[in-house]
């Protein structure tokens, strides 16, 4: 197993895996099944199955870039959104009041 992955290379990685299937279902189905793995990792969670959290992580990750690899959209620039911090305040951490903790 490959340790260190730049997201571009993730994405392109997945994309070479599943991106035939993907296009194949479509923008609709992708989505569920990215809602299904969060699904699960939110079990995973809540059972505290510390063994399976990587896995779990792991599988929403995938099908994460995979929809955006099928909306069109570069998981590099998406994550730069947050390469100065947070985007609405541009501080790290956050200072936004009452908002995502
Ligand atoms: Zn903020």
């Amino acid at each position: 197993m490959q340790d260190a992955v730049t997201l571009k290379e993730f994405q392109q990685r997945i994309d070479a895996t599943y991106g035939v299937r993907d296009r194949a279902r479509g923008i609709d189905g992708t989505f569920r099944w990215l809602v299904e793995e969060v699904g699960e990792l939110a079990r995973a969670l809540r059972e505290g199955d510390g063994g399976r959290l990587e896995e779990e992580f792991g599988d929403v990750l995938a099908w994460t870039v995979s929809l955006a690899s099928l909306c069109g959209v570069d998981a590099t620039r998406a994550a730069a959104r947050y390469a100065a911090g947070c985007p609405k305040c541009d501080s790290a951490p956050c200072v936004c009041r009452g908002e995502s903790g």
